[in-house]
């Protein structure tokens, strides 16, 4: 009798692992976790030149055109090239003016301003973008529900971790604890990117640990910058440092992250 208890427990003790294991793998599931990188404004040669760096690291991206007149055939080229390797291309406004001082005037007047034209010049190069970045992040309810009713998908804000205001920084966030800049895949149609720019401020250190912590939370993080640099900005330029884009690819790869582009984040079930 005895020996019998013995082999129960003993069978209980397997069933017991068994499932605290799958639940441990459960809680540790990261099959979805990734990154979503998006590029503003026009900066359609130098985004280019990024091409073989980003074939190196199998990454996909978006780029986000503002199209205030029609596109050259060398940046449709480009475009057409950059969107058969799986990057996305979005649509950045026309005039990249203020939508929610626009908006006051009618959703009409919003629309011929600020959408019309600029989506004629890319449906004309071949274009049909289904995402758009809110140019300068600025936007509200009756902005999104125009832009929700002309068919995009997601509508991308900014979120910034370091404000400077003459000199003097206002706040710091540590790119962890932002919980908003992270995809949770749930079809959210609103969202917010984190400025990657120089002068963002971000080092290596929080840019990886923002990397695990979308590994960990089975999440994307979305990150955007403008002009890829190659140094320091001078005269008036705005945009990252190419090796920091760089680190940034390497360190998803070694983490495992998918790369997302915008729109896939709003179809991913
Ligand atoms: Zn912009």
């Amino acid at each position: 009798m005895m020996k019998y208890f013995r082999i129960g427990y003993i069978l209980g003790c397997v069933l017991l692992f068994c499932v605290v294991t799958s639940c441990q793998q459960k809680a540790g599931n990261s099959e979805k976790a990734g990154v979503a990188i998006s590029f503003d404004d026009r900066f359609i040669d130098e985004w280019y030149a990024l091409r073989p760096m980003f074939q190196k690291y199998n990454a996909k991206v978006t780029f986000y055109i503002t199209c205030g007149d029609s596109l050259k055939q060398e940046e449709i080229r480009k475009l057409k090239e950059l969107q058969d390797d799986g990057h996305e291309i979005g649509f950045h406004g026309t005039i990249h003016g203020k939508s929610t001082e626009m908006i006051t005037l009618g959703a009409e007047q919003y629309t011929q301003m600020e959408l019309s034209p600029g989506l004629g010049f890319m449906h004309a190069a071949g274009f049909q973008p289904t995402s758009y970045a809110h140019p300068g992040g600025n936007h509200n309810e009756q902005v999104d529900a125009v832009l929700h009713a002309k068919g995009f998908k997601i509508l991308r804000d900014v979120a910034i971790s370091r404000r400077v205001f003459m000199g003097i920084p206002l706040y710091v966030l540590a790119p962890r604890i932002m919980n908003w800049i992270y995809y949770k895949f749930d079809q959210q149609s609103i969202v917010d990117a984190l400025l990657i720019d120089q002068d963002s401020g971000i080092t290596d250190a929080e840019m990886k640990d923002a990397l695990v912590k979308a590994k960990e939370t089975n999440t994307a993080l979305m990150l955007f910058g403008h002009e890829p640099l190659y140094a320091k900005p001078v005269n008036g330029e705005y945009g990252f440092n190419v090796s920091f884009l760089e680190t940034i690819l390497k360190e998803a790869r070694e983490q495992n992250l998918r790369f997302y582009t915008m729109t896939e984040l709003v179809e991913t079930k």
